[in-house]
């Protein structure tokens, strides 16, 4: 059901008489025509960490510049400590559109779904005047019709000649059947790389939007997820020098647990069953040491070229804004919906509450309320992105959102009350890149991890053994030693557990659908 015909179906129930249809969108609870609403631009690629962003300051960051989400940076803020509620797309990207968690929205894994009626933030913004799109990767499955346009891949959509469906215009063979996601109801669009595609379709939509109104345009890049493929003129880029290695993906001194030993996808042989030598077409006769090199340096590589190709067009969309003399009208922001294992702890693919997967980079560039150059390590989650998004537009944050705007911190002012921990929690047991789900709690100093080792639904994956990991990230932040056990931090773990059991009950992540989940928690709650 469309959006329009869903909000005339609410305005019958409610009573309205047939005259008050004739304009039914715009119930606005905010003036449309008010001017000094800024534009909001949001940009989120896929799977891009922010160690893989020049102004995060990384290893990688001299050897692949950003130039221009660099810029977000320098002349707006960077922010340091910003982290998803769940590592893995869809689920992000849906506590993104709802600004909940997942027990809350209902998606918990790459099987959840967004109906329209739970597309909160484009609905709200929108009642409040805003012109909206959706361009690009959308993944939640069900018609993107909250938004006024939308042009999305279908599922991961590809790298190369996509095709995408867009709003209002016959699906190819399939008119007049339902939205959902099968790539055949989906009409050819054009013959160039996703992330070139993606930024025309925008740039487009720009050109010929309604300039009556501000525009909200969520822009998603499908880059730089896998299987990596980078544009043809990027194919050389990194030819002649190595990329940088972490110091994890050869030495885990005490790292981990019994609940992740072993455990995981890697770029070395060490997972028999999938690793990125695999995926790279790595010589499979080759010793441990030269594997893994080669593993890693193909797979970042390539990886890096698909970043190239998104910062390339982050600089036409900065260029278009320009041009048109809206750039400072406009709030930039740029994010991913999670991060990615660069070879950290010899890992590939996210999920994990590690560092490296938890973390999304996250700068906004808006010089009439942010300052240049400024940066915040405030602990955000990205349940906060909806709230701060509508209060940029004006727009009040309903009750049934859990996360907080965090416009106070984009203008250097953080609350006295701001939180100081953030939750997180990955539901798919054991499913395709072998991570045992796990919850837990992150301080700016200390992060709290527990692995139940569960599914969730009945049968599927066997259960592996339950553990606990500590990390003391101000002493090491590349989280090679795990404290749980150490005495002198008996008290820390106390502490951190009391707060990891507030913020589930805070958030109804208590797993009351879950009696076999709860079992195991209440079991080694205190071991
Ligand atoms: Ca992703």
């Amino acid at each position: 059901m469309s959006e329009n015909l869903s909000r005339r179906n609410a305005l019958m129930v409610m009573g309205f008489g047939a005259a008050s249809l004739a304009c039914p969108v715009r119930m606005a609870n905010v003036s449309a025509a008010n001017p000094k609403r800024p534009n909001i631009l949001y940009i989120m690629s896929d799977d891009h960490a922010a160690h893989a962003i020049g102004a995060y300051g990384s290893r990688l960051a001299k050897v692949a510049p950003t130039p221009n989400i660099d810029r977000l940076a320098t002349e707006g803020i960077l922010l340091e400590n910003v982290f998803c509620t769940n590592s893995v797309c869809t689920p992000s990207r849906a506590t993104i559109l709802t600004g909940q968690y997942s027990q809350k929205n209902g998606v918990l894994d790459l099987g959840g779904h967004l109906e329209p009626e739970n597309q909160h933030l484009p609905r709200l913004i929108n009642q409040a005047g805003y012109t909206t799109a959706m361009i690009g990767k959308w993944h939640l499955k069900r018609e993107p019709a909250t938004f006024d346009y939308y042009n999305v891949l279908p599922g991961q959509g590809s790298y190369f000649n996509p095709i995408l469906r867009e709003k209002g215009k016959p699906a190819v063979g399939w008119a007049g059947k339902p939205w959902p996601n099968n790539e055949k109801r989906f009409a050819a669009y054009d013959s160039k790389h996703s992330s070139d595609v993606i930024t025309d379709i925008s740039l487009r939509w720009l050109q010929k939007r309604d300039k009556s109104r501000p525009f909200f345009l969520m822009h998603h890049f499908k880059a730089p997820h896998d299987n990596f493929e980078n544009a043809e003129r990027h194919d050389w880029l990194f030819e002649n020098m190595d990329i940088p290695e972490p110091e994890s993906l050869w030495k885990l001194p005490n790292y981990g647990s019994q609940a992740t030993k072993g455990m995981g996808t890697s770029v070395s042989p060490r997972n028999k069953r999938r690793n990125m030598g695999m995926h790279m077409n790595v010589d499979q006769n080759l010793p441990y040491k030269e594997y893994t090199h080669q593993a890693y340096q193909r797979y970042l590589k390539k990886y890096l070229r698909c970043v190239k190709g998104v910062d390339e067009n982050i600089g036409r969309l900065l260029d278009y804004l320009e041009k048109e003399g809206i750039l400072d009208d406009t709030v930039i922001m740029y994010t991913s919906d999670q991060g990615m294992m660069l070879g950290e702890h010899d890992y590939i693919d996210k999920r994990w509450m590690y560092e490296e997967s938890l973390r999304m980079p996250f700068l906004v560039r808006y010089p009439k309320m942010i300052k240049a150059g400024s940066r915040s390590d405030e602990i955000i989650n990205n349940v906060d992105f909806a709230p701060t998004i509508l209060e940029l537009a004006g727009a009040a944050t309903p009750g049934y959102m859990q996360g907080r705007s965090f416009v106070p911190i984009l203008r250097g002012k953080t609350p006295a009350d701001w939180p100081k921990a953030t939750y997180y929690r990955y539901w798919m047991h054991m499913a395709h890149h072998d991570n045992p789900a796990h919850f837990g709690v992150r301080t700016k100093d200390y992060k709290l991890i527990f692995f139940y080792g569960r599914n969730y639904k009945p049968g599927g994956p066997k259960p592996t053994r339950p553990g606990w990991e500590l990390y003391n990230l101000k002493k090491d932040p590349h989280e090679m030693s795990n404290l749980y056990d150490d005495p002198k931090y008996a008290m820390v773990v106390r502490e951190l557990k009391a707060e990891l059991k507030r913020l589930r009950e805070k958030f109804g992540e208590t797993d009351q659908k879950y009696p076999h989940i709860r079992k195991i928690i209440d079991e080694y709650w205190e071991k």
